[in-house]
């Protein structure tokens, strides 16, 4: 490995709520960081968009903030990165750059009648076989067949090949190659609902059930390619972009896990937890995603995916609607200042369950509460609610094969685990330990690495995982009564739940 301290990895990390640029060292020590946030427009209920040209001169500004700060300190950028929110949507014009729609963001449903209606023809079982994903208007496709139906000329334009789609990382890349490249990595492409995961490639019957023409289609790469380079205008030289990844896929690498049976979670505004399974495509049995965790070398590595919708959203909810916190850190000292929840719990489905659930129309509630109970039982029930939630997920998981042992540890990261409490009730509810690494940036940093990967810094992703280094770990501390106890009245919760509907 040929290390030099003045070499450095630029990764752009677009996600639904900033845009960020991190140019990082080879150990994974962040060098410069620089923020800003991105608006979401909200046209209709439901709908939810951002505009392609914020998008784009964001991601400009604060890259060329970046290589400025690495110009001054004599730091030579070896590589760009690029790692993105997933399935969110956006086509252009091949010829002019000028997109015909916004980007339609993953979190929209408008496309829930065109679900529907596949789901009652019955495409439901194709589509998982060969997809790995669930009938549902967050993946691409669905949003694709919208702009082609509801714009007006596109879909003759897009016959015609003159229109391109990508997902986010689609189109950076188009636009920092200024046109040159249209392609995608397969992680990307296997959120879109159109590529064939156990074939990988585009499917045609796929691209038939949503009438979308090939022709408006990305390459496919693997993780770590020679996407193209950067056009010298935009950032003062050119730069090779040399990996891609799907956000939860790049944190999957930059939390190291690369041995079947590894999880990563992420605790955010929601939370994602992916899992390594191997070289082998099987579609789950419990209602979680099968998805390519990333491929490298022409080597397939699948994952299994499970989405908690509210995690650190519940915290938000606390502080903004319930005036309960002045900020979200400060949820912990209120937690730990009543020795248990008492018996309240808080199922917080404020837009339906998740895996291992998948109920759209099921609702949040608050449980359990008597004449004894105060606001610090409700903030610890709604810190509780994450190791409860993942609790579900990772046994969900662990149903699934016979061959692929869990980890006993779990790698977490996102802004939640800023929370010693939630990290500790998460290690005693899933009765594992629960790892912080000490590069946080997990996403960014894992891009950052492949990138590294591409332009030799790095030989093989061992090296990557031998960088990984431990910040804080939490072992379970409860007993197996106390845990089932606990669990026992999580359930009941969720039960009712279940059984109410959406009024
Ligand atoms: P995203 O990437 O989804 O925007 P972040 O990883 O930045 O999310 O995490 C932000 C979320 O984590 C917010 O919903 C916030 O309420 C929650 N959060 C941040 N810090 C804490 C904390 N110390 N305790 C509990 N929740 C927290």
């Amino acid at each position: 490995m040929s290390l030099s301290h003045s070499e450095a990895l630029l990764a752009i990390d677009q996600g639904t709520t900033s845009t960020r640029a991190i140019l990082f060292s080879v150990n994974g020590e962040i060098l410069s960081i620089r923020q800003k946030e991105l608006a979401l427009h909200y046209p209709h209920k439901g709908w939810v968009e951002q505009h392609p040209e914020a998008i784009w001169q964001d991601t400009l500004l604060l890259c060329q903030g970046v290589i400025n700060d690495a110009q001054q300190n004599d730091i030579r950028i070896a590589g760009i990165g690029i790692t993105n929110q997933r399935e969110t949507t956006l086509i252009w014009d091949r010829r002019t750059g000028e997109p015909v729609y916004n980007a339609i963001v993953w979190q929209d449903r408008r496309t829930t009648d065109i679900c529907n209606r596949l789901k009652d023809l019955g495409y439901e079982k194709t589509i998982t076989e060969k997809t790995g994903l669930l009938i549902d208007p967050y993946f691409s496709a669905s949003k694709i067949s919208w702009i082609l139906d509801h714009i007006a000329g596109v879909r003759a334009r897009a016959e015609k090949g003159d229109l391109a789609f990508g997902t986010v990382d689609s189109f950076l890349l188009w636009k920092l190659t200024e046109g040159r490249v249209h392609a995608t990595d397969i992680t990307n492409a296997a959120r879109t609902m159109l590529y064939n995961i156990t074939e990988q490639k585009w499917d045609k019957a796929l691209l038939e059930i949503f009438d979308i023409p090939a022709a408006i289609l990305p390459d496919v790469k693997d993780n770590v390619a020679a996407f193209g380079t950067t056009k010298p205008e935009f950032l003062g030289a050119s730069y090779s972009i040399g990996a891609m990844a799907g956000d939860q896929h790049a944190a999957l690498i930059g939390q190291g896990c690369f041995t079947p049976g590894m999880i990563k979670a992420t605790y955010g505004t929601g939370c994602f937890a992916l899992m390594n399974v191997g070289e082998k495509f099987r579609i789950s049995k419990n209602k979680l995603l099968t998805t390519i965790g990333y491929r490298i070398d022409n080597k397939i590595c699948y994952a299994l995916e499970g989405s908690i919708f509210t995690a650190g959203a519940a915290v938000q909810w606390l502080r903004d609607n319930l005036g309960l916190l002045v900020d979200a850190p400060q949820s912990e000292a209120i937690a730990l200042s009543v020795p248990d929840s008492n018996e309240v719990y808080f199922v917080p489905a404020f837009t339906g369950l998740g895996a291992p659930y998948w109920k759209p129309d099921a609702r949040g509630a608050i449980m359990g509460i008597s004449r004894e109970s105060n606001a610090a039982h409700i903030v610890r029930a709604t810190l509780e609610a994450q190791g409860y939630q993942s609790r579900d997920l990772i046994e969900a998981m662990e149903g699934e094969y016979s061959d692929t042992q869990l980890a006993g540890i779990l790698r977490v990261d996102g802004g939640m685990t800023g929370n010693a409490f939630v990290c500790q009730f998460l290690a005693d509810m899933l009765d594992r330990t629960v790892e912080i690494p000490e590069v946080m940036e997990s996403t960014a940093w894992g891009v950052a690495a492949l990138t590294g990967l591409q332009c030799g810094l790095f030989n093989e992703l061992n090296d990557i995982s031998r960088n990984w280094v431990c910040a804080r770990r939490f072992k379970p501390q409860i007993s197996e009564t106390d845990r089932r106890a606990l669990s026992d009245g999580w359930r009941n919760a969720v039960n009712s739940v279940l059984k109410n509907k959406a009024i």
